[in-house]
């Protein structure tokens, strides 16, 4: 329990440079200088720009013009800073060398999906850049745990990744291609490979199941509601990224459950 606060506020400043990464990336601005309000354009002062507390605070409106600040700040900040409190607690161990290694991993694993996700939900695009630092970042782990630990190949999690990521990949492929493009895209097949290799072979499948399970529950959802209809795009990302994250936590978190589920 000791560490889940410590990751937990970790994640909320990470989160706050995420939201940046989000807007940044797209129009290939730099990623230091001041952060300015995207209408008004006035710097944000530094007590303005504390994670969580001054969403609270300006009650979600810039202090100069009164523009709304996007939820998408205050949810990804909360939301990154509880999935670094779950690796504090579920995967970092101070007194086991190897967790280090598992837990950075997992830190630079999750901030990269993360932006992944929303930065679909807004843009409608997957940025590449975040899938290849994530991907270089998997593979190292992947190898690293190879060679620390002797097993052969053919039973080791690098073998299980890799395949895993040519399953995804492979099957978005046909997707993308049978449908010409118009259930998912040629990004979300990168996105697979991806997924595919962090979660590894046999958890493909209910990270796949559980992905395309919750993006049909939502987007009937959205259709009975009347905000999207039969024809409307809709972001895959969010989805996979999500199916990812539940397969790499919830056997920590129910292990009892995931004894019945994934073995
Ligand atoms: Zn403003």
């Amino acid at each position: 329990m000791d560490f889940f606060f410590v990751f937990f506020l970790f994640g909320l400043l990470i989160g706050s440079f995420l939201n940046v990464l989000v807007y940044r990336l797209k129009d290939a601005e730099t990623l230091l200088g001041r952060s300015f309000c995207r209408k008004c354009k006035h710097q944000i002062r530094w007590y303005d720009n504390i994670p969580l507390i001054s969403f609270v605070l300006l009650r979600g409106e810039c202090r100069d013009c009164q523009e709304k600040i996007s939820w998408q700040y205050p949810v990804l900040e909360c939301v990154t800073g509880l999935l670094f409190g779950l690796v504090g607690f579920f995967f970092f161990d101070p007194l086991v060398t190897a967790s280090y290694t598992e837990t950075v991993w997992l830190l630079i694993t999750i901030s990269s999906i993360l932006v992944v996700a929303v930065y679909d939900m807004r843009h409608m695009e997957i940025p590449m850049v975040m899938l290849f630092v994530s991907a270089f970042f998997t593979f190292l782990f992947l190898l690293e745990t190879f060679f620390s630990f002797p097993e052969p190949f053919f039973s080791s999690r690098l073998f299980f990744g890799l395949s895993g990521g040519l399953v995804v990949s492979g099957f978005f492929f046909l997707l993308v291609w049978m449908s010409h493009e118009t259930w998912m895209g040629f990004g979300d097949v990168w996105l697979g490979l991806l997924c595919g290799l962090i979660v590894g072979l046999p958890l493909v499948l209910p990270m796949l199941t559980l992905s395309f399970g919750i993006g049909a529950i939502v987007g009937l959802t959205l259709i009975a509601w009347g905000k999207k209809g039969m024809k409307s795009q809709m972001p895959f990302a969010p989805f996979l990224v999500f199916g990812t994250l539940l397969i790499l936590f919830l056997p920590k978190i129910f292990p009892v459950l995931s004894q019945f589920l994934f073995v």
